[in-house]
């Protein structure tokens, strides 16, 4: 019997062939976090979502290249965008 902290389903299983050439299964924690608008909710865009990625990518492709990119998604960009620009009065 596998033991009680390895049942549970939030573990991702990994089926591995050792040396000696029996199959094995490991236990892994899911590491992947889906990038959210901090304004709305709504799923960002050209982030990734393996938190190992970030280590090896360059910063080009960790998130959009604009303003708030990783951030805000592109509608609330927006109407901050045009919001600020009317109250500003120019
Ligand atoms: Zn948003």
């Amino acid at each position: 019997m596998v033991s009680p902290r390895l049942r549970s389903r939030s573990l991702k299983r990994i089926k591995v062939r050792t040396p000696g050439g029996n199959t094995v299964t490991h236990y892994r924690r899911d590491t992947r976090v889906i990038a959210r608008c901090g304004r709305c909710g709504a799923v960002l865009n050209g982030v990734p979502r393996d938190m190992g990625d970030l280590r090896t990518l360059p910063k080009s492709s960790k998130r959009p290249n604009r303003l708030f990119g990783g951030m805000l998604c592109h509608r609330c960009l927006e109407e901050i965008l045009k919001e600020s620009i009317r109250s500003s009065g120019l």
